[in-house]
């Protein structure tokens, strides 16, 4: 397998700071080296299904 890297921005607000962290560390907990937050690395999949559209979202209420 080839080695790959996923890049999470930091939460924080004040820092936004762009991190590579190894494939590997999904799942886990990372420390950002510019404020010391703590991030979750998402999993391969819940970047997928953050990033689709939320098909109830797109839906104009049809309340009449
Ligand atoms: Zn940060």
């Amino acid at each position: 397998m080839a080695v790959s890297a996923i890049r999470i921005m930091c939460p924080n607000l004040r820092c936004r700071a762009v991190l590579a962290v190894p494939a590997e560390a999904r799942g886990r907990m990372v420390r950002c080296r510019s404020c010391g937050t703590s991030i979750k690395v998402p999993a391969k999949q819940e970047i997928k299904a953050a990033v689709e559209p939320d098909p109830a979202a797109a839906d104009p209420p049809t309340d009449a």
